[in-house]
């Protein structure tokens, strides 16, 4: 009893999902019992309308929607019979599904160090890696994913220019950036394939679990339909030929089963619909956290030219155990992303990092920590986190 969290009115939260379904109010909810008074719960009309909305906001020739973010992952490499003996390179500061998906089809991720401002993939690191798995020749290099960590874009023109020079697929993990754009661009203007997820805390999320994976290579896309229901034959496939039995239940490759639900889809057209609105917002509060900020601690710095969608707002501290109690004593919530390194992991130990190791890495992930980061964060609310920061810091400097 009497602790700061009680005494306050409301605590504020990390991420309001609940102030965005307010505002999405009765339309959101019938769209959802629309889905599910008509019964096409796989594969319903929404799927398609939502397929078209999302490429049409990534300006992308093709989405696909699917099961999950990871799962938009898997399936490119599917597609691409990345496999045993394959490398594909990524760093080692995201979350873990991002090089979860290579051991899973048999691959072996590299990892890449990043930039000291960005935290999103070093393109230098990146070149030195390959040059390294080239020289060694155990494994061939077929693919590069790099992530819009925080919700900022990596920088795609450094990163597809080296993917380039080695013949390599590009894979944008866009599942904290989706939205995210450099010079008006979205990655997909420089990968071969943007995924995304839509777990309910991404900057656009549903109600469960789903991901998407935006391409522009009308074949490409074909086998990812075809990948996403069991390896179905699909246009493609047909063409031309004459069958016996419905080709629907014609298996023509392994796939899996990674549909989404249409419920997911009735949910995310409405959210897409607020979308742009609530980048804007969020890019306010960063904007907000940097001037109240800025002095005294390490804001994030974003690409020149690039726009963050904001999945996290992340700062540095040497004290961070410190801060976190800080906030916590006064009702604010934080989070550390990402305090172990995937290539610090036990499962992934043994896989290769850049030949000069991942030192940008590993000092960052013993330095950050963020703050609460949504569209409907208030400036009352925000000044309080604020203030908080402050004072911790000041009292930090006086004792020291
Ligand atoms: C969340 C996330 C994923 C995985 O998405 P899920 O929908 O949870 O499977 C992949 N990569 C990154 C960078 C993520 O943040």
């Amino acid at each position: 009893m009497g602790d700061a969290w009680h005494e306050r009115a409301m605590p504020i939260p990390f991420i309001d999902l609940q102030a965005q379904r307010k505002r999405l109010g009765q339309p959101l909810e019938d769209a959802i019992l629309k889905v599910v008074r008509s019964g096409a719960y796989i594969m319903g009309p929404e799927i398609a309308e939502f397929e078209a909305a999302l490429a049409a906001f990534g300006q992308a020739p093709f989405a696909l929607s699917c099961g999950s973010g990871t799962e938009a992952l898997v399936l490119p490499l599917m597609a691409w019979g990345i496999g045993p003996g394959d490398a594909v390179f990524c760093p080692s500061f995201t979350f873990a599904a991002t090089a979860e998906v290579m051991p899973l089809v048999g691959a072996s991720p590299v990892f890449v160090d990043i930039d000291p401002a960005t935290y999103n993939m070093d393109a230098a690191s990146l070149d030195a890696a390959m040059a390294a798995v080239k020289r060694e020749g155990r494994l061939t290099p077929r693919a590069v994913i790099a992530v819009d960590l925080f919700g900022q874009p990596a920088d795609y023109p450094a990163i597809a220019a080296v993917a380039r020079k080695h013949g390599l697929k590009l894979i944008a993990d866009s599942a904290q950036g989706f939205g995210c754009t450099l010079g008006g661009h979205h990655p997909i203007h420089w990968a071969d394939v943007a995924t995304t997820s839509f777990f309910p805390a991404k900057p656009l999320g549903c109600y469960g679990d789903g991901g998407a994976v935006l391409s522009k290579d009308e074949r490409l896309h074909d086998l990812l339909v075809s990948l996403r229901v069991h390896g179905q034959a699909v246009k493609s496939d047909i063409e031309g030929k004459t069958f016996e039995h419905d080709p629907k239940y014609l298996n023509v490759r392994v796939g899996l089963n990674s549909r989404m639900d249409t419920i997911q889809a009735a949910v995310l057209l409405q959210k897409l619909s607020i979308f742009a609105d609530e980048i804007r917002a969020r890019n306010r509060v960063a904007d907000r956290y940097a001037a109240g900020l800025g002095d005294l601690v390490t804001t994030p710095k974003v690409i020149d030219g690039g726009v963050s969608v904001w999945a996290q707002y992340t700062i540095e501290t040497d004290d961070r155990d410190g801060l976190a109690q800080h906030l916590k004593a006064q009702g604010i919530p934080s989070a550390v992303y990402y305090p172990i390194p995937i290539h610090r992991q036990g499962v992934y130990s043994g896989y290769p990092t850049a030949p000069a190791g991942l030192p940008v890495t590993e000092a960052k992930a013993d330095q950050v920590i963020s703050l609460p980061m949504h569209a409907y964060l208030t400036e009352d609310d925000q000044d309080q986190v604020i203030a908080a920061v402050r004072s911790f810091v000041k009292k930090n400097a006086a004792a020291a």
